[in-house]
């Protein structure tokens, strides 16, 4: 989940908003204002509208605590985090590292939960404190009030127990720790995020069935997004089990033939006859400045010059030929394998599954 806006930097983490965020805020203060706060206090004192972005705004304010407790205790415990995002269904905390341990994995899923559940209490809390203090009529202790209920919901429903739900970080904690197995425990835990995601997408059809109300459209709608983020997760679990104790230089395909930056696409077939994935570009004096990926050749017209359909090289990322192959799957792909200044070597997606099909053939 990209950030459309860049908010700014806490504690060194970026913190950026997609544009869905302004959808379901601007359904959340219509729905606030328009029929929730008038229902729980029709003869108040102040704007129902006011209140409304009030408690909006605190509420995604809640959700990046949140996440910020998450990313948090994970740089506490070594893992180096890219980002949090907040979008359409909540936030995701991007973590460019796993966790070290099956207790480093617990820590940081916990962490957001437990600050959310603390939050909750503390608005309940100023919501009875704002309630003797104010007139009768105010709005404040209403907002309050709401802001401690959904923060324990939203507290209980991370825990809910299936990957990537935090309660499915739990999950992965525990397996692992009782049977010592990282990617089986990733895998289990991925299998009951997607039983999670299933019941949490069937869950409207009941409560309306049952007239109890308990679940809306948007119960189905995370339910469905937990669903496909879960498969992900199994298989980036099962891709990762077949890369452990591997390097980065059993992945790769070595030293991909070079070709100078200015040579047109219709030279190509002439100059590396025995099409290799993957063409380094040079420029004048040898240094390579591009990576060409001949597949997507396929559609350049022949006279264009293959540097305008390369991958320019400061844009890939670069490993070790002695980095665990699992390194890989957390960089961009096609990625440089770079040794002592020199590229040695190229992983792109097509490796990555050759190295499946070698795994699965042995
Ligand atoms: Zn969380």
């Amino acid at each position: 989940m990209r950030p459309t806006l860049r908010l700014g930097r806490v504690a060194g983490i970026e913190i950026g908003v997609h544009w869905s965020l302004l959808v379901v805020g601007a359904l959340l203060v219509s729905s606030l204002a328009g029929s929730l706060l008038p229902d729980l206090q029709p003869d108040a004192g102040g704007s129902y509208w006011a209140a409304a972005v009030i408690a909006v705004a605190a509420f995604f304010a809640s959700i990046l605590a949140h996440e910020l407790a998450h990313s948090l205790v994970a740089v506490w415990r070594g893992q180096r985090v890219e980002g949090i995002t907040l979008w359409l269904l909540g936030g995701v905390a991007r973590l460019r590292d796993e966790a070290r341990d099956a207790r480093g994995e617990l820590l940081v899923a916990i962490a957001g939960p437990l600050t959310s559940f603390v939050l909750g209490g503390a608005f309940v809390g100023l919501a009875v404190a704002l309630d003797a203090a104010l007139d009768e009529g105010s709005l404040l202790p209403t907002v309050a009030a709401w802001l401690g209920v959904v923060n324990i919901v939203l507290a209980a429903f991370n825990l809910l127990p299936g990957a990537p739900l935090d309660g499915g970080r739990v999950l992965t904690a525990a397996i692992w720790a009782w049977r010592g197995d990282r990617r089986r425990a990733q895998v289990a835990s991925a299998r009951a995020g997607q039983v999670v995601g299933w019941l949490l997408v069937a869950a409207p059809l009941v409560a309306y069935a049952t007239g109890t109300g308990f679940a809306s459209i948007w119960t189905a709608m995370v339910g469905w997004f937990v669903v496909e983020a879960s498969r992900a997760e199994e298989g980036h679990a099962r891709l990762a089990g077949t890369l452990e104790g591997r390097t980065v230089a059993d992945l790769m395909t070595p030293h991909p033939p070079r070709v100078h930056d200015w040579a047109e696409v219709g030279q190509l077939a002439a100059l590396v006859p025995d099409r290799p994935r993957h063409v380094l570009l040079v420029d004048w004096s040898g240094t390579p400045r591009a990576l060409l990926e001949t597949p997507l050749l396929a559609r350049a017209p022949r006279d264009a010059r293959v540097r305008d359909v390369a991958i320019p090289l400061a844009r890939l990322a670069t490993l070790p030929p002695d980095a665990p192959a699992h390194d890989a799957l957390t960089q961009g792909l096609p990625l440089l394998v770079v040794d002592d200044g020199t590229v040695v070597g190229v992983v792109g997606v097509d490796e990555l599954q050759d190295s499946q099909g070698s795994v699965r053939s042995r």
